[in-house]
């Protein structure tokens, strides 16, 4: 049977020193130990991939060592560490939630705490995925993690640390552990390569520190994948045909096409994008990631490569924004459409399309302005209101000569009621000889001025989108 470890395992830290972005933790855990002040439940929270396990093996390295370095570090050659790191310690017992998450799991765990550690000084149960316990296990473990024995210490490692039950989580020490961020993980891939004498481009490992989303390992697993599948020297277009990871050309060539409003491209880039077996979920991922880069670029932040300075002139904020909005909306339809191709294409366009709209906010706010400008006094291009022929300016309404009403007439028994108006003064609609008059008392000159403003508002408008259509 072939020996060859995967590098997860191979290149699994040993020391404190070698792990990776979580020096807060470590260094809370090499004080507790200096300080003999180590409790007796710990908690390690964080997305797969972080370090959890490791981190929690090696405090169980470190609190079994018989020959503890001065910085608190596992001698790594003592028999208990060599257990340890070789999986078959007898004092460190791993337990995967997932698999024993009954309550009878529990209470076989419970009986065996009270035995003494078998050669270390410590007991150590290290419960991977603790979240998956069932609430009755989680009770059946309260008991013992109440008052375990002095040599007992349990470690928890969970990435849903939501689902413990706070009566769990009120006993132990809880650690939140980092993503590891790209440019960490690119340099102990770096070292990796290095130790197994391979090339790899480091635009390669670049694009796989990128592609992980902070987990270590899965970038591990990923160069291993590989590895196994190309002969040395590794370029980067090895790691885009292997391992269906977008290149970032790819979007570079999507920025280029907006500049240039070339429409064909988004089909071309599709048809790419569908040769090299992109699952178009992971595709729309990557791209929402390409825009998020530009809207920090456009506001300040410093790009991870310098293309994005470029690209980043491509767009205004607002169409940055705009095409956010729109990804997420359509990685969201994604799921559920069975036209993934044609989803993809208008996506596409829909991005190169939009660097030619006028936006809603620009267009309501040249309106607004043009609304104020027309509300002065004297409208421009138009003469002025003095001007208007006097035949059609309002004349003030006069008096009109009240008639008088006659006394009416004393109600006898059988004559009909006569009725009483309601108004002292009747309109005039009720005087066949006068026409009627408009409800409110509105100018003849009020009425031109308001028709000239909604027609030049209109007029703006109509022109503001025919441009945009046309273009
Ligand atoms: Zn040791």
């Amino acid at each position: 049977m072939s020996s060859y470890q995967v590098i997860a395992k191979r290149f699994r830290p040993q020391k404190f020193s070698e792990v990776f972005e979580q020096e807060a933790i470590v260094q809370t855990i090499k004080n507790a130990i200096r300080l003999e002040k180590v409790g007796h439940a710990y908690l390690f929270c964080g997305t797969r991939g972080t370090g959890k396990t490791t981190l929690a093996r090696l405090f169980a390295k470190a609190m079994n060592c018989e020959n503890l370095t001065p910085e608190n570090e596992p001698c790594n050659t003592c028999p208990s560490c060599n257990e340890i790191t070789s999986g078959h310690s007898l004092d460190v017992i791993e337990i995967d939630g997932a698999s024993n998450r009954g309550i009878d799991d529990i209470r076989n765990l419970n009986e065996t705490v009270g035995y003494a550690a078998s050669g270390g000084r410590y007991k150590i149960y290290i419960i991977d995925e603790v979240h998956m316990l069932t609430k009755e296990a989680f009770n059946a473990l309260l008991k013992t993690l109440e008052e375990p024995p002095s040599h007992v210490i349990f470690f928890f490692a969970t990435t849903e640390p939501h689902k413990v039950l706070p009566t769990i989580l009120s006993r132990c020490q809880r650690f939140d552990l980092r993503r590891i961020t790209p440019e960490k993980i690119n340099s102990k891939l770096s070292l990796v390569v290095k130790q197994l004498e391979v090339v790899v481009d480091p635009s390669a490992l670049n694009l796989i520190a990128s592609h992980a989303e902070g987990s270590l390992r899965d970038a591990e697993s990923l160069l291993d994948q590989l590895l196994c599948y190309e002969e040395p020297p590794i370029t980067l277009e090895h790691a885009v045909k292997n391992l269906g990871i977008v290149s970032t050309d790819l979007f570079f060539k999507l920025d280029d096409a907006v500049k240039h409003r070339d429409f064909g491209a988004a089909f071309s880039l599709s048809e790419t994008i569908y040769q090299t077996g992109c699952h178009l979920q992971h595709f729309l991922e990557s791209l929402t990631n390409h825009f998020r880069t530009i809207a920090l670029t456009q506001m300040g932040e410093k790009p991870p490569h310098t293309e994005y300075a470029a690209s980043a002139q491509a767009y205004t904020k607002h169409h940055t924004l705009e095409i956010l909005d729109y990804l997420i909306d359509a990685l969201e339809k994604a799921q559920r459409t069975p036209f993934k191709r044609i989803h993809l294409e208008v996506a596409l366009l829909h991005i190169i399309r939009g660097s030619q709209k006028i936006p809603l906010e620009s267009l309501v706010e040249r309106l607004e302005n043009l609304k104020n400008q027309s509300q002065a006094p004297v409208l421009k291009g138009l003469p002025p209101v003095a001007a208007i022929p006097e035949s059609i300016k309002a004349k003030p309404p006069t008096p009109k000569p009240i008639e008088e009403k006659a006394p009416p007439p004393p109600v006898q028994e059988a004559a009909p009621v006569e009725e009483v108006p309601f108004f002292p003064n009747p309109p005039p609609a009720a005087a066949p000889d006068t026409p009627p008059a408009p409800a409110t008392p509105k100018t003849p000159q009020a009425n031109i001025q308001q028709k000239i403003k909604h027609e030049q508002v209109m007029r703006f408008a109509s022109v503001e989108l025919n441009g945009s259509l046309k273009q």
